[in-house]
């Protein structure tokens, strides 16, 4: 795997993409630096070699050009994080974007105008890939939370580059995270799966099986596995259409030796709503017109118990209705247990959208051993895909 560290780029233009898709205000003020900061050391370590770094990302999903989604909105942010003066062109390809390449100096960056403004890139149009491709001597992607997708300047640029492409720090870090849970992971390998659906996660379920020791299925995906056993799940969350699938997981478990834990009890409540009436109850026996909202008590206990057991930890989706406070304790019980997991030398993997979220709301993020940067990226990673952008760097 050859990564930015295998490069002297000193008197070399790498073309970075990044993921600077960073939430802004309705002053377009950055909200969250997350994404700018994670691609900081890939872009000093080019400088400090004397290279030059010219950032290309997406903004949003712009129907056209839309100045709501320039970039031009975080010039100053990103300038400010990486302590340089960056430069904006207002194109990414053609004239304006080449005459800026041509005239970046060595130690300089230069940001490119948001991608997407052209519909070529989501297209992955090759011309387009082309011209992109014009404006630096190496390609660096560094962009995780597109690498599943087979845009220009994602995947199909990189022909462009046979012998000078990489991967940047930020890139490398989520393949070796995923690596030392997929395929090098210390027993015991526990996942623990939760988030609303079953149907989303069911080809990461079934990859996961022949890697793991012990599996939580938790949040609102539990309750079809209740339900297809014969449990009374009131009005919680389920998918009928899915019982079978649910049972036939149970059973494939079974069959590779997989240890599944599943809540006993939930915290349920008479309405979906932070003020709704609450009560602690068997999971297979909730009543009409409540629905279990969170892990109860008991669950949490056996749930911490495995955790503690485990060597390597992958955690993706929470456990209850974590937006709301009255349903958040089962979700944050478990970011401290694989916190404490972690500490005892667990390594800990958090990925996927709304467990990203939580670990991040409730603090947990500098608590456990990597948090990925890529929700559907990491999800097609744990289902076994090859990620497109991965792959382009490979060939
Ligand atoms: P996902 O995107 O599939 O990871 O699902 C995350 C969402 O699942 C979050 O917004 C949670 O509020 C929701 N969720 C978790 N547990 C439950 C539950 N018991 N009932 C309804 N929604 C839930």
């Amino acid at each position: 795997m050859k990564t930015i560290q295998d490069i002297n780029f000193k008197g070399k233009k790498a073309l970075i993409r990044v993921d600077f898709n960073v939430p802004l205000d309705e002053n377009f003020s950055v909200t969250d630096v997350t994404r700018i900061e994670a691609a900081k050391p890939t872009i000093i370590k080019i400088l400090k070699d004397g290279g030059a770094v010219i950032l290309m990302s997406h903004l949003g999903r712009p129907k056209g050009i839309e100045d709501k989604f320039s970039l031009k909105h975080i010039v100053k942010k990103v300038s400010e994080i990486l302590g340089v003066e960056v430069k904006f062109v207002s194109d990414c390809v053609e004239e304006l974007a080449e005459k800026a390449a041509a005239e970046l100096q060595m130690g300089e960056v230069l940001l490119l105008e948001n991608l997407r403004f052209h519909p070529e890139e989501k297209a992955g149009d090759v011309s387009f890939a082309k011209q992109l491709a014009k404006l630096g001597d190496v390609y660096v992607n560094d962009a995780f939370g597109t690498a599943h997708r087979a845009h220009a300047s994602t995947t199909i640029v990189a022909q462009f580059f046979p012998k000078n492409k990489c991967f940047g720090n930020l890139l490398a870090q989520e393949i070796s995270s995923l690596k030392k849970i997929l395929e090098e992971g210390e027993k015991p390998v526990l996942a623990i799966l939760g988030g609303a659906k079953v149907s989303s996660k069911i080809t990461v379920i079934e990859n996961i099986l022949d890697k793991v020791d012990h599996l939580i299925i938790g949040g609102g995906m539990s309750f079809t596995f209740i339900k297809a056993q014969g449990g009374n799940i009131g009005n919680s969350i389920c998918e009928d259409d899915k019982q079978d699938l649910a049972l036939d997981i149970l059973k494939q478990a079974k069959e590779k030796g997989v240890q599944v834990h599943i809540p006993v009890d939930v915290v349920a409540a008479d309405a979906f709503s932070n003020d709704a009436n609450t009560q602690i109850c068997d999971i297979t026996a909730i009543p009409d017109g409540w629905q279990g909202l969170d892990a109860g008590p008991q669950s949490r206990a056996i749930f911490d118990k495995v955790v503690q057991e485990s060597k390597t930890i992958l955690w993706n989706g929470p456990l209850g209705v974590f937006e709301m406070e009255n349903f958040a304790k089962g979700t944050i019980a478990l970011g401290n247990s694989i916190a404490e997991a972690t500490k005892k030398g667990a390594f800990s993997l958090v990925g996927g959208g709304d467990s990203v979220a939580a670990v991040k709301q409730f603090g947990f993020a500098n608590k456990v051993s990597y948090v990925s940067t890529g929700g559907g990226a990491m999800l097609e990673s744990l289902e076994g895909k090859t990620l497109p952008g991965i792959e382009a760097i490979l060939k």
